[in-house]
């Protein structure tokens, strides 16, 4: 793995969540999109490598809904960036690790992404992601 990509946040309301970053980085989201196949509207919030991705529910099935019922607002994800998605899904299973996702499938940002099952991280959902 390269580094962190980004950090994602699970916010319950997206318009208000970005005037909050907005406050707090100083910058405007640079991106806002919406993937209906995974039932989340993100923005993308960058200040010099880093970046904050803010996720809300596009409706009450969202894994994001669920996850706010369980464990209310706050950090959701963390994001490595990787060079070769296939390769660390399979080096990652052969450590033994649960992958929520066999391949890679395509995310916010331009990116292909996969999941590790939390409880296989110590409760943190990782996310694996390479540029298209
Ligand atoms: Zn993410």
């Amino acid at each position: 793995m390269k580094r962190i990509e980004h950090i994602g946040i699970a916010v319950k309301d997206l318009e208000a969540a970005n005037k909050t970053y907005e406050a707090v980085m100083g910058v405007e989201p640079y991106k806002m999109e919406t993937v209906e196949s995974e039932g989340v509207t993100t923005s993308f919030f960058k200040v010099g490598e880093s970046k904050i991705e803010l996720l809300a529910a596009t409706n009450p099935e969202s894994p994001i809904s669920k996850f706010i019922e369980k464990r209310g607002e706050g950090i959701h994800h963390l994001a490595f960036y990787v060079d070769d998605i296939e390769a660390e899904i399979e080096r990652l299973k052969k450590e033994g690790f649960r992958l929520l996702n066999e391949s890679p499938k395509p995310g916010a940002d331009n990116k292909l992404v996969a999941f590790m099952h939390p409880k296989d991280a110590n409760g943190v959902l990782v996310e694996l992601c390479q540029e298209k």
